[in-house]
């Protein structure tokens, strides 16, 4: 929603996001300028096509440049405490995110996922059961195309299903989703919220614009979680492993008992029959049901589900050895949920760039399951002073020397698991590149070890 009498706003900060945020502004006639901290010749040619006629900074967010428009846009790569945003504050400057701007301009019904861990997985397996109910649904925000875009072209869903991170909920004003998810709440991205008091409650401004006729569905197994209910004036349901739970999980089997509803549904045979995807499952039901979708379709559509890649993602099995990949698992949740699915006597390869995540936490699982701990990146040193006395830790320089260790110290029966508990950003792209890094390196290791065809 942008303020009544604001003309000239900036964006600060291009990406994806921003640059959706700048075609939806100018689609709503303001005069836009952007602020960007990079230099101008590191923009992708798309940005530079973008701001070629444009009021531009670059190089830094000068105060000079922003403080003289009326709105502010930071993207959501933006810390909120830059000095020139709290010179903005003082200044009485409104300061609105991608989904502030977003509400009022939705005419379609919203679902809108967050937490620590499993959005994308419950993102996309909510699209994926919509879809297969009749739906047309846009799945996308914090994943694949941001929410102003969808906004900005032509209408072709009926039903908004997005990801939404902490940073965009931190900015999220009057954005109101009809159902809200959250899923679960463990350390992640203290680097950017400082306290984890301030991250908890980024999350739980997905409630805070709901009303009564809107639901809230929380993960039931999680304290900190079932601490956020209070103030929800949505209708809530939770999911976990309690009978007292409207969805829940009874071995690989959700029963479900909602508003005079009562159901099975059996995940044998589904890619989501793991104890994190279970919960997933669970939650994304308890979301499609508020839509109306019918046993038979949800059913079909849990069947036909496959979740993103770089999640628990098996490569291979090599000499009775087997490799998983989960480069998604980038905090010390995720990493905790990776170890507790695999068995002891694993050989972890852990590390990367530390987001200030306490991993003391996990000393009890690593000292079960872990046999091995081959460490690569900036906390290498970290994760040595944490686990050294309890199992074999010693570091790698790369992906490919950490997936040869692995390979060399682990035998039939075990697993090489990649469950990083860290940000990719010290040596990769992004937590794709390292886990397709991972990837490579195991498909050589089972080249090298194929019989030599003659
Ligand atoms: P997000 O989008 O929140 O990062 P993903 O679905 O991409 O979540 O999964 C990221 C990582 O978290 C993966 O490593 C996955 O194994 C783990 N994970 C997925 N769902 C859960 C859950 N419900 N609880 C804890 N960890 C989970």
């Amino acid at each position: 929603m942008i303020p009544a009498g604001v003309k000239n706003a900036v964006i600060l900060g291009l990406g994806i996001s921003g640059m959706a945020a700048l075609r939806f502004l100018q689609d709503q006639g303001l005069n836009v300028a952007v602020s960007e901290f990079r230099p101008q010749e590191k923009l992708s040619p798309q940005e530079q096509a973008l701001v070629q006629d444009l009021d531009l900074e670059t190089g830094g967010h000068s105060e000079d440049f922003i403080l003289t428009r009326d709105m502010i846009v930071p993207g959501p790569g933006i810390p909120l405490d830059l000095p020139v945003l709290q010179a903005a504050r003082s200044a009485e400057i409104p300061i609105i995110g991608e989904l502030g701007l977003a509400a009022g301009n939705i005419s379609v019904p919203v679902i809108g996922v967050t937490g620590s861990n499993g959005k994308t997985t419950v993102t996309g397996l909510i699209g994926s059961l919509l879809s297969d109910c009749g739906y047309h649904p846009f799945v996308g925000g914090n994943i694949g195309t941001p929410l102003l875009q969808a906004l900005s072209g032509p209408v072709d869903y009926d039903v908004l299903v997005l990801e939404l991170s902490s940073f965009q909920l931190d900015l999220s004003g009057a954005f109101r989703p009809d159902i809200a998810l959250l899923l679960n709440l463990s350390p992640d991205h203290l680097d950017r919220h400082g306290t984890m008091d301030r991250y908890v409650r980024a999350k739980q401004r997905i409630f805070s614009k709901q009303r009564s006729d809107d639901y809230a569905i929380l993960g039931g197994d999680d304290p900190l979680v079932m601490q956020q209910t209070s103030g929800i004036k949505a209708a809530v349901a939770t999911f976990g492993h309690d009978r007292s739970h409207q969805a829940c999980i009874v071995g690989d089997r959700i029963s479900l008992d909602w508003r005079g509803r009562q159901s099975e549904f059996s995940l044998t045979a589904t890619t989501l029959n793991s104890k994190v995807n279970r919960l997933n499952a669970a939650a994304a039901i308890l979301a499609v049901l508020q839509l109306g979708a019918s046993d038979s379709c949800i059913r079909k559509g849990l069947a036909s589900f496959v979740p993103a890649e770089h999640r628990m993602t098996q490569v291979a099995e090599l000499n009775g050895v087997v490799f998983i990949n989960d480069s998604k698992a980038t905090n010390v949740g995720a990493m905790a949920a990776a170890l507790e699915s695999c068995p002891p006597g694993t050989v972890l390869i852990a590390g990367g760039r530390d987001k200030q995540g306490d991993f003391t936490g996990l000393r009890e699982l690593i000292k079960k399951n872990v046999a091995h701990m081959i460490c690569i990146g900036e906390a290498t040193n970290l994760l040595q002073e944490t686990f050294g006395d309890l199992v074999e830790v010693e570091s790698a320089r790369d992906m490919q020397a950490a997936v040869a260790r692995g390979a060399a110290l682990a035998g039939p029966g075990q697993t090489v698991l990649l469950a990083p508990g860290c940000a990719s950003y010290d040596m990769f792209a992004d937590y794709g590149a390292r886990g397709r890094a991972f990837t490579r390196a195991v498909h050589a290791l089972v080249k090298t070890n194929e019989p030599a065809s003659f």
